[in-house]
Formats: structure tokens, sequence, C-alpha cells
């Protein structure tokens, strides 16, 4: 009888065996601005009224399966048109799994820019798709159009998945850029709009302009990562299909009451991003000042800094040991070189997180 690792080997598929898990550092009694997390949580009499409102909940009763209350909330707050339909996931990852799911077949090709959100070629990975990355161009992470309609002619891609704005590099793409991929691509492209509430810019209304277009939004970024809510809207020809795959109790009843509660108070989470906008802009200036670190723009909750060659690891470090934590991008991607990315905290995090890299900085120097 072969042992568990000879099994594994012989029949888990090569190309997992090299993966490695989504790791997710401990963060216990640290300022978290690792995770593009809302800092914010709730005044005390709406926890109250939330509590109240999941007294009512049937946990011991399946969820609606296509959670049609949540699901008519959300059509409201987005202004979704007549004839466009909405799917939602577990967090937007499992709709990059359901569409990625749906479109696999041996050889058939993923393809995104690099460097953006790792799940789309971890996702092309676990669904025995072709993965391919298309190197972003130049200081400011732009499209590089003319590599991505070659990359598009030869790959003949399935799915194009494009975060906009960009994680981790924080910048909106160029809009003609946009354009001219949706027009070359044979298959369907995701415009990824995580980063929707701190971004002023969507492709939601260009829908009916693209039939290969659907639109990716989350609630994570708003200010309830905790909760597991993604949502993918586009034709119902292309839902309809992605909701084969979709697991049939995907939103559990505590997630879809919670959803809902939280959209009748969305001038609260209005108020908050229009903070953390806010925020982003002083916290981008006071990293500006300090000597040899460049920040980048950002139109999400996320700044990207490269720091002076080689000190990437030991500012990492040296935030964490003074109780930061941040997210090192050093060595995972080419452009990524001396790049630390931090999300948008509360004013006094982001102050501890300047002063730590400014002390840092000092006593290297
Ligand atoms: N898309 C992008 C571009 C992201 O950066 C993230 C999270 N980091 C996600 C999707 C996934 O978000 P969630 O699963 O929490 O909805």
């Amino acid at each position: 009888m072969t042992d568990a690792p000879g099994l594994v080997e012989r029949w888990i598929r090569p190309e997992i065996r090299a993966l490695s898990a989504y790791h997710v550092p401990p963060a216990a009694g640290l300022i978290k601005l690792d995770a593009m997390e809302n800092p914010y949580g709730w005044p005390a009499p709406m926890v109250d009224a939330w509590l109240e409102r999941l007294r009512a909940v049937e946990l011991n009763r399946y969820p609606d399966p296509g959670a049609a209350a949540l699901q008519a909330a959300l059509r409201r707050s987005l202004g979704l048109p007549e004839g466009t339909a909405l799917l939602l996931g577990n967090g937007s990852d499992e709709l990059i799994q359901m569409i990625a799911l749906t479109l696999a077949e041996p050889g058939r090709t993923v393809l995104a820019p690099e460097p953006s959100f790792v799940m789309y070629r971890m996702i092309a990975t676990f669904t025995g798709m072709d993965y391919v990355g298309v190197p972003l161009a130049g200081a400011d992470f732009a499209l590089d159009r003319d590599l991505m309609l070659a990359a598009i002619a030869t790959h003949r891609p399935a799915v194009i998945f494009l975060a906009y704005p960009n994680n981790p590099t924080g910048n909106l793409f160029d809009d003609a850029t946009l354009e001219a991929l949706l027009a070359a691509a044979p298959g369907l492209v995701v415009i990824d709009e995580a980063y929707a509430p701190f971004a002023a810019a969507s492709w939601l209304e260009r829908l009916a302009d693209h039939p290969n277009l659907v639109v990716m939004r989350t609630l994570s970024k708003l200010g309830l990562a905790g909760l597991r809510l993604g949502l993918l809207a586009g034709a119902p020809a292309w839902l309809g299909q992605f909701d084969k795959v979709r697991l049939p109790y995907n939103i559990g009843v505590l997630n879809q009451a919670s959803a809902a509660f939280a959209l009748e108070h969305e001038a609260l989470f209005a108020e908050q991003t229009a903070r953390i906008r806010a925020e982003r802009e002083r916290l981008h200036a006071a990293l500006a000042a300090l000597p040899g670190i460049t920040p980048y723009p950002s139109r999400a909750n996320f700044i990207l800094l490269r720091v002076p060659p080689g000190r990437a690891g030991a500012l990492f470090g040296a935030l964490k040991d003074a109780g930061v934590l941040v997210k090192s991008l050093d060595g995972s991607a080419p452009q990524l070189a001396d790049c630390l990315r931090v999300t948008v905290g509360k004013p006094q995090e982001n102050d501890a997180l300047v002063a730590a890299l400014g002390a840092a900085l000092d006593a290297a120097s």
C-alpha cells in the first residue's frame, strides 16, 4: 500500500502540487494595512439594529438559492439597467472561479496583464487552463496595447481579466486601450471593479455596448470584507451559463440578511469611502515627503510605493517590528522590485505607518 505522499504524487496534478496555498500572514496585534480592508466599523445603534435583524434569520433552513431580495437591493444600489443580469458569489474570488470553470477546456487560455490580482493565474491553474500574463509597461503600469493585442491574436483567450483599478498598482487602465481589447477579444472580457468605491470610474454603463463584457464588483472593499459577497453583472446569456456551475446555496442566510441590511445604510459606506479617498491623498503626500520613497498615484484604497533599492525586505520587517503590517511585493514581478503596498487606514494608523517608515529610513542612512 502506497503512503499518502506517494498517492498524492500519483494523483494530484503536477501544477497543483507546484502551487503554494494563498498565504495570509497573521496580523494579531498589528495595524493591519495589508489587505485593502475598510478600517471603519459601524456605530453601536447600527450594530444593534443588525443583530436584531438577524434574530429572524432561520439557520435551520437553506438560504434562498437565488438570493432574490438581496439581488433586488443590489440592482437598485448599482442602478443596473433592465436586461442586465446579476450573479452573486462568495466573494468575487468565487465568481472568478465560476467563470473559469464554465469556460475551462484543456488548451484554452486565461489572459491578464501582469502584475495584477494573483487569483486570475491561480484559478486558471485550478481549472486546468493555460495562463498568459502580459507585462504592464512603463513607469505608470499602463497596458501595453500592442503587446496585449499581439497576445490576444496569438493565444485567442477564452477570457481576459482586467482589474480596474488594477491591484497592486492602483491605476485605471486607459479607456481607448480597453475599447481596443474588447474589440479584439474573441472570448469574454471581465472588468474587475473591486475598487470601484474609490475609483469614480466604471464600465457598468457600457455593458450594453459590448456583448463580450461582464463587470465584476465586490462588497469587500466597501467595508464588508468579512461577509464575502461578490457580484457579476452582464448579459443574461453569459450569466445563465455561469449560474449553472454555482453551488446551490453559495450565499448563506446570514450573508444575505447582513448584506441586505448593509445596503439600507449606504450613506454610512459612502461617508466612510469618502473619508478613505481623502485620506489616500494625505497619505500619498506624506509618503512622497519621505526620502527615497516614491508612492504611485492610486484610484483605489491602497498605495503602491517604491523604496530605495534592496531595502524592501528590511523596511517591511522594520514596519512589522513597529507594529504595522503592509504587503511586500518585492520579488513578485519584475516591475515590482523594491515595492511595498499599503492599504489606506484610519488617519492615526497612516500616521503610525509614515512615522515608522521614516524612522526605519533614518536608521539606515
Ligand atoms: N479582484 C481584485 C482586483 C482584488 O484585488 C480582490 C481582493 N484583493 C478581489 C477581486 C477579491 O475580492 P473578494 O473575493 O473579497 O470579493
